[in-house]
């Protein structure tokens, strides 16, 4: 959980409108005196930021967390979903700091022998309901960036995954470590989460061409400040994008 206030400013692009009552609660607020829409006031209040590629995600009498890494706790997880095995990622004692007995962990295959308890195992282009909430699994990988020549940090082959979720009726996508792909095209939600740091996912500019591929109404920069990539990216990202990019306070 976070300690930060959530007075921290919210940076939205132009064209939207900021809910009044969003603004006069301190919840939330925008810079240049653009404004978010109701919707999109909405679809933020659940998502929260915990830096890197983390999130939790309050739904109705459910805690969902995304590749806690580096966290400090927080209510306990109903769902954990996990991307793929790098330790960003899959960090088992970040883990443990919201697991319960009741909490089921969805990893792709190569991460899930990292965690012990209720493990339900996906690979790219699975459909499955947990707990009353409706997951799709997507490719990601990389394209052009490589650990060693021919030799990519996050390879087709190896199914991992992002993943779409659907909480209060509202489409999220976490893209995981990937690049610009093709299968994007094919990716409908509301909101994206995309990573933007370059060096093992896509760069800012990459990431803004992604934003436009993807069908969505809303993106948010990922995977930066917690080692990799910095807020810098994150605001060129936001600068770039042709979709609306806000960017989340780190809680
Ligand atoms: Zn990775």
């Amino acid at each position: 959980m976070s300690t930060h206030p959530k007075t921290i400013t919210v940076y939205a692009v132009m064209g939207l409108t900021i809910a009044a009552g969003i603004l006069a609660a301190g919840n939330i607020s925008a810079s240049g005196g653009t404004e978010l829409s109701s919707e999109t006031a909405r679809m933020t209040s659940m998502i929260h930021w915990l830096g890197h590629d983390s999130f939790r995600i309050d739904g109705d009498g459910i805690v969902i967390y995304i590749d806690p890494y580096k966290i400090t706790g927080g209510p306990k997880a109903d769902l954990i979903l996990i991307t793929h095995d790098h330790k960003d990622h899959a960090s088992p004692e970040d883990v443990a700091k919201i697991q319960g007995s009741d909490t089921v962990i969805v990893a792709a295959s190569a991460a899930a022998e990292k965690f012990s308890g209720q493990i339900q195992t996906v690979k790219p282009g699975d459909k499955l309901n947990i707990k009353g909430i409706p997951i799709e699994t997507v490719p990601a990988y990389n394209t052009n960036k490589f650990r060693s020549p021919g030799v990519p940090f996050h390879p087709p082959k190896s199914g991992y995954v992002g993943y779409i979720l659907t909480v209060k009726g509202i489409r999220i996508y976490h893209a995981g470590d990937t690049d610009a792909i093709p299968e994007m095209k094919s990716v409908h939600c509301d909101v994206a989460l995309l990573p933007v740091s370059g060096i093992y996912v896509m760069t800012a500019e990459e990431a803004a061409s992604a934003a436009a591929m993807i069908h969505t109404k809303l993106a948010i920069p990922m995977h930066v400040g917690k080692g990799v990539g910095s807020l810098g990216d994150a605001e060129r990202f936001k600068a770039l994008s042709s979709v609306p990019a806000i960017i989340l306070p780190m809680e």
